[in-house]
């Protein structure tokens, strides 16, 4: 256990001095005065008065960092989900109810002002939740730290339904402005594209020169990173792409002054706009020059601060430095720094190898052979040469050297674990280049870690039995409760330590309470009020009417097959078929709240959101089922949304085909506010069950041995159709008109990929899945037993704090301690 010392932050200043300051910044920041401020304006003065704490944290901790010479962690990830910033950076700063004491004197409602801030979407899902919650964790622990990403100009688009169906809108999110990024155009790094490599020779030593075909300036953007209790702030440093030099001004003078911006416009495309798609590789040419963009501005970033500290001698370069590479996105590093240190920096190939490996370290967050990246050796050698060259050194003595030394002789292992896949077209593997140059691999739960080395990189683990390592996910609990949920968080400091949010062990302290039948009711009264106030968010966002009484079981998550939230959906219209059958059918009314995105190009989940919206619009109208059914999906699932969902969630849905979830995180995030998990052993899923209680989740399906054993059996998911009465009905549903009326056929693909493909098995789970739902309507109705269920989840969840997590990292993958910074 940790220290008794309370870490909880303490407000710096009264409520009436941030009034002050407040109207201060709204009157010499903003321009404006009290009885004209928009809430837009009283949100930047706010964020401007909060600054003055935030900024001097950046450069206490920058200076105490620069001072130990300690290593340093650079996470490298084309995603940060971060979502809204001023509710967590007065919570960690100690300042939220001085704030918002000090906007009620003003005649304002902080959650008014708190809604005016534009998510940060720049991320799809869960990788770039991750990313989002570690940094926050690494700056809690007083890691020296930086996460590395680039500064989009359109984040994730804007979802909006128009008859059903998803229509993506451009997300602009700076629009007018972002008060929390600092630029910092003298750290600026010019990036080398395209072009050619020569080859030199000078006194018998040969060299290669890369001659650039063009040239990208990287501008980095500095948003501060407020660690609980404000002492330590990190930065997350995005790189905008802009134009090497603005205008060619001989083309401008011999009046070509349009054609002069034509070039500034390409280079500024860079980081335009993130792709959209999650678990799906885009193989496009500009995917691949934001990878290298980011990674090459950030790999000569560490190298100048590194030099700037260290002076020119790199021998410590290693020592200092960690690089983690969050997916295979910035792969492209590992050949970089290989450049940078051979072609740069004079090193031997070998020394500048061992630097490289002990540098970096890779987090595997798939196994769907769709995710895994592969790009074109062609493409690689058009956008950079010197790097194919490099990419294939490394490739050929890795093979001729380790793999030959431990298998001599074998062309098949060569084969498989070479860098390079043969076949029509030559493709460079990113996961294997990944495992090759990086000491430690890792995956992000048990089971997923398991599989890594079982399936995707048996013969690596063979050849390096220590590489591969498992770090379980994690959330951070400032975000995922105590900002979130402070009805719930007020109850919780009753009766335990206020410093939880940053010791969340502390959370066991509430099992003795799990059968008190006041708390019990305690903490279903929060979970009442949080559900009055979202049943209001649901009306707003949808128009349909719920009622707070009702069970709401939520699936939130991108939409994706192995995801199953048609499973969900085969259920609700079983349900539905049940009660009008029967309309004395027994069952707790519930709500089915679903939110998610899929990517654009991605048309059968398209199609499945179409299907969801259309049952959803006829259940909902349907008088005959007496509300016991209500299905809504909220446009537009994103962090800030998820915020207002989590702590009104009875039922977490976790329902994906066994092997495909990594890990998940909205399992943890769902079950630390109170919700009883339905789901399958997949992911962290069988952690929370472990950790949880097998009897406080509500486990169903397949495991993934069961999942192994069907498809060497030979899958035929007509079988399951055709045997099942009820599923059989719910299936041939979605053939005629009656969710479509007069249109019939609108949803019949759907239908068809699960009865002639099912590539995610949804109906062998369907009948197990079904019963799940069962227990889950028993269980909610003995409400004791409901409560008792729903408080141990809440008081087992210390695992799945991104503060252990990164605390696992710092151990056992970076060895790196926490650095205080001092005032
Ligand atoms: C946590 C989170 C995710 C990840 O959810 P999973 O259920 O783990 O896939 C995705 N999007 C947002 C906005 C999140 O907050």
């Amino acid at each position: 256990m940790p220290s008794k010392k309370s870490v909880a932050p303490t407000p710096a200043l009264t409520a009436e001095q941030f009034k002050t300051s407040v109207v201060k910044h709204l009157r010499t920041t903003l321009g404006t005065y009290e009885e004209k401020a928009s809430k837009q304006a009283w949100n930047k003065a706010l964020a401007a008065a909060i600054n003055e704490f935030v900024f001097e944290g950046v450069s206490r901790t920058r200076k105490t960092h620069a001072n130990v010479g300690a290593r340093a962690v650079h996470y490298l990830s084309l995603e940060f989900l971060m979502g809204r910033l001023m509710s967590n950076n007065l919570q960690n700063l100690g300042l939220y109810s001085v704030a918002e004491e000090a906007l009620k004197s003003l005649g304002l409602e902080i959650a008014d002002v708190l809604e005016e801030e534009p998510d940060m979407a720049l991320g799809n899902g869960g990788l770039g939740r991750l990313a989002a919650c570690f940094i926050d964790s690494m700056a809690t622990l007083s890691i020296p730290a930086v996460g590395y990403g680039i500064h989009y100009e359109h984040g994730l688009f804007r979802q909006e339904f128009h008859k059903g169906r998803q229509v993506e809108r451009p997300d602009q999110w700076r629009e007018f402005g972002n008060p929390w990024e600092i630029c910092r155009p003298e750290s600026a790094q010019v990036i080398k594209l395209y072009g050619y490599v020569e080859t030199v020779y000078e006194q018998g030593k040969l060299s290669k020169v890369w001659h650039p075909g063009r040239t990208i300036r990287a501008i980095p953007w500095d948003i501060p990173v407020v660690g609980y209790g404000g002492q330590n702030v990190n930065v997350l440093r995005l790189w905008e792409s802009r134009a090497d030099k603005f205008f060619d001004w001989d083309v401008f003078n011999s009046g070509g002054y349009v054609d002069a911006y034509s070039e500034s416009v390409e280079a500024e495309t860079i980081s335009k706009v993130l792709y959209p798609n999650d678990e799906t590789d885009a193989g496009k040419e500009l995917r691949l020059i934001q990878q290298y963009f980011f990674s090459a501005a950030s790999i000569a970033d560490v190298m100048r601060r590194y030099k700037a500290a260290n002076g020119e001698d790199l021998a410590n370069f290693a020592k200092l430095n960690a690089m983690q590479l969050n997916d295979t996105h910035p792969a492209i590093a590992i050949p970089e720094l290989m450049r940078v240190l051979v072609d740069e920096e004079n090193f031997a190939w070998d020394e500048a190898w061992a630097m490289t490996r002990e540098t970096f370290s890779y987090t595997n967050h798939t196994l769907l052979p769709e995710a895994l990246e592969k790009w074109s050796l062609k493409l690689i050698e058009k956008v950079l040469p010197r790097h194919m060259e490099i990419i294939l050194e490394i490739n050929s003595r890795f093979l001729t050297q380790e793999v030959e030394t431990m298998w001599p002789g074998n062309n098949d292992i060569k084969r498989k674990l070479s860098i390079v896949e043969e076949g029509a077209e030559q493709m460079i593997r990113m996961g294997n280049l990944s495992v090759i140059g990086s000491h430690t691999v890792n995956g992000v739960a048990q089971i997923h870690s398991d599989l890594v080395k079982k399936d995707l990189f048996p013969e690596f683990d063979a050849l390096w039995p220590n590489k591969f390592v498992n770090v379980t996910n994690g959330i951070t609990p400032r975000r995922w409760m105590k900002a979130c949920n402070p009805r719930l968080s007020a109850l919780i400091e009753q009766h335990i330590d206020t410093d939880w949010p940053r010791y969340l062990e502390k959370l066991t302290g509430l099992k003795p309470l799990a059968d008190d039948q006041a708390f019990q009711d305690s903490f279903m009264a929060v979970k009442h009020e949080n559900k009055v106030d979202f049943v209001k968010e649901i009306k707003t966002l949808t128009g349909v009417d719920v009622s707070a009484d009702a069970i709401f079981d939520v699936q939130i998550k991108r939409l994706h097959e192995y995801k199953r939230q048609h499973l969900n959906l085969l259920h609700i219209m079983a349900l539905y078929r049940r009660v009008l059958i029967d309309p004395n059918y027994d069952m707790h009314p519930r709500v089915f709240i679903f939110g998610a995105k899929a990517a654009p190009g991605y048309k059968i989940a398209k199609e499945i959101i179409f299907a969801i919206n259309k049952v959803a619009e006829k259940i909902n109208n349907d008088r005959r089922i007496n509300d016991k059914i209500k299905v809504v999906f909220l446009p537009n699932y994103r962090v800030s949304l998820a915020e207002k969902l989590i702590p009104a969630a009875d039922v977490s849905e976790q329902i994906s085909l066994a092997g495909k979830e990594a890990s998940g995180t909205g399992n943890m995030k769902l079950a630390l506010n109170g919700a009883i998990t339905i789901g399958t052993m997949d992911g962290a899923n069988i952690e929370i069950a472990e950790e949880a209680g097998s009897d406080n989740v509500v486990i169903f399906g397949m495991e993934v041995d069961d999942v192994v054993a069907l498809k060497n059996k030979g899958y035929h998911p007509a079988d399951y159709y055709r045997s099942n009465e009820e599923l059989k009905a719910v299936l041939d549903w979605l053939e005629g008109d009656f969710f479509t009326p007069g249109e019939p056929g609108l949803l019949a693909e759907v239908k068809r990929n699960l009865v002639e493909s099912d590539p995610f098995m949804v109906l062998p789970d369907f009948e197990s899945y079904c019963e799940a739902h069962q227990k889950i309507d028993a269980l909610y109705r003995d409400k004791k037993a409901w409560a008792k269920a729903a408080i141990l989840n809440t008081a087992s969840l210390a695992k799945f704090n991104s503060d252990r997590s990164i605390q696992d990292y710092a151990q056992n993958i970076w060895h790196v301690k926490g650095v205080e910074a001092k005032s």
